[in-house]
């Protein structure tokens, strides 16, 4: 199997290579070169297996020879032995016809731990087998450092530095950062904004020498790793609710488009998915897009569901690529127009894009009815993100396609925000009660990337 760019100037990859790599070098993002099939019958026979051998059946082929089965198994294995419940990703129901994928299961409560602890142990495996070490560096506004650093954590081959923006993120996000006792694990609190981080991060990926004296690497949410985890709950969901036999439909609360392209992977493989809903708070880029075909930023204004708060969509493109016939070309040229302020998808494409997805809006005051609304409806408790969800989906479903809505983040993960609409503060899951009573660890660094290399070079030094 062998990976290409949304934009057709990089060279072709294998799986683990593009794994490594994360952005190809003419800028794109990497696709397998083509999709593989799952027949009905396939599908039918992941009716009751566990989480762990579903996962082994849909991504085995788009690991090529990286890994052999047994060695493939085992990864899986060890990515989802610390997740609180034993079916990993359970699917409650909300109303007739409605039904919640419960995705915070894992060590950081949120649904990015599905694939940042596959990546993690692929990572570790790729690495030990060639004998090298990386740093891997990231950003993050809370939920994919705190996910990142649980996943890499104790990991021999692997240090990681994680830039969060010093007093920015919630108390249970900066705890999950800060607490973990390994030597390898680097939360650096950076006085400055998210965009400050980010920046910084971007500034080292750019410095080439620091960037070869350290391997940096990126595990940041265009990785296709990541999104290849994430395919495999669609499956599991869908045959638990009677597909390949029945039709089912989901909304996904949407930042950078990572999990709702999974979404479409699945569709492409054979899953018959009738609709994929893309839901936004009001940081709603992508609901315009799709409505109207502009795709023109205007600035983030901060809401409480934060994972969601963004000006671009990074993996929108790969959804461009395939609208636009897989010209890498025309996506290129709107990707150099996004640049200059925006672009307008080509009708074409719009109409591609629409035979599979819907989008709904759903603003500050909504988020907080359906978090009070659902609470008292089912006893369900939402988080911020999923409440977003929720909403749309109420709007999107239709008589006869049962819908599931991707629960994305658990409610104890924004408590403020859930206590506020509800009324109910949601408690920590039994097995880290003991978050706020552990000890901190936080180099805190000013916004500057000489203080910042340097400390990064001295701590792998050692
Ligand atoms: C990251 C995140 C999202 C958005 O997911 P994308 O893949 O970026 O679209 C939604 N909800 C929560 C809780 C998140 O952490």
């Amino acid at each position: 199997m062998k990976y290409i760019s949304t934009r057709g100037r990089a060279p072709s990859l294998s799986f683990e290579e593009a794994m490594l790599t994360g952005l190809a070098r003419d800028g794109g993002l990497y696709l397998p070169e083509s999709i593989p099939q799952m027949s009905h019958a396939d599908i039918r026979a992941l009716e009751g297996v566990s989480y762990e051998e579903a996962a082994f059946r849909v991504m085995r082929p788009f690991i090529g020879d990286a890994f052999t089965d047994a060695e493939f198994r085992g990864i899986i294995e060890r990515a989802y032995a610390g997740f609180g419940h034993a079916a990993r990703a359970p699917l409650k129901q909300l109303a007739p016809g409605h039904f919640l994928l419960e995705l915070f299961h894992g060590p950081t409560l949120a649904f990015k731990d599905f694939a940042m602890q596959l990546i993690g142990q692929m990572f570790e495996f790729s690495l030990k087998r060639s004998g090298k070490r990386v740093s891997i560096v990231g950003a993050t506004s809370g939920d994919t450092g705190s996910a990142a650093i649980e996943a890499f954590r104790g990991l021999d081959a692997v240090d990681v530095f994680i830039l969060y923006p010093h007093g920015r993120v919630s108390e249970v996000q900066r705890r999950q950062m800060t607490t973990p006792v390994e030597g390898n694990v680097h939360a650096l609190a950076i006085d400055g904004h998210f965009d400050d981080a980010q920046a910084r991060v971007k500034d080292m990926f750019n410095d080439f020498e620091f960037r070869d004296g350290v391997r940096l690497a990126g595990v940041n949410s265009i990785n296709w790793a990541r999104v290849l985890a994430q395919v495999v709950y669609y499956f599991t969901s869908a045959v638990s609710l009677g597909a390949p036999d029945r039709k089912v439909s989901f909304t996904v609360p949407t930042g950078n488009f990572g999990d709702v392209f999974a979404g479409y992977i699945a569709k492409r493989m054979g899953l018959p998915i009738e609709r994929l809903v893309v839901a936004t708070n009001q940081n709603d880029i992508l609901h315009r897009c799709l409505s109207t075909g502009a795709y023109r930023p205007d600035g983030v204004a901060p809401s409480i569901s934060p994972s969601m708060d963004i000006q671009v969509s990074s993996n929108f493109e790969r959804a461009l690529y395939y609208a636009y016939g897989q010209d890498g070309g025309a996506v290129a040229q709107e990707m150099e127009a996004l640049k200059a302020g925006g672009f307008t998808v080509s009708q074409g494409a719009l109409e591609a894009l629409r035979e599979t997805f819907d989008s709904g809006r759903c603003d500050e005051d909504q988020t907080r009815a359906a978090i009070r609304e659902t609470w008292a409806a089912s006893g369900e408790l939402l988080c911020p993100h999923s409440a977003v969800g929720v909403h749309v989906a109420e709007a999107e479903r239709r008589a006869g396609v049962p819908m599931i809505t991707l629960a994305t983040a658990h409610p104890a993960k924004f408590p403020a925000a859930v206590e506020e609409a509800s009324g109910i503060h949601p408690p920590l899951p039994e097995r880290m009660a003991d978050l706020y009573e552990r000890q901190e660890r936080v180099t805190r660094i000013a916004n500057d990337l000489a203080a910042i290399e340097t400390l990064i070079k001295e701590r792998i030094a050692h």
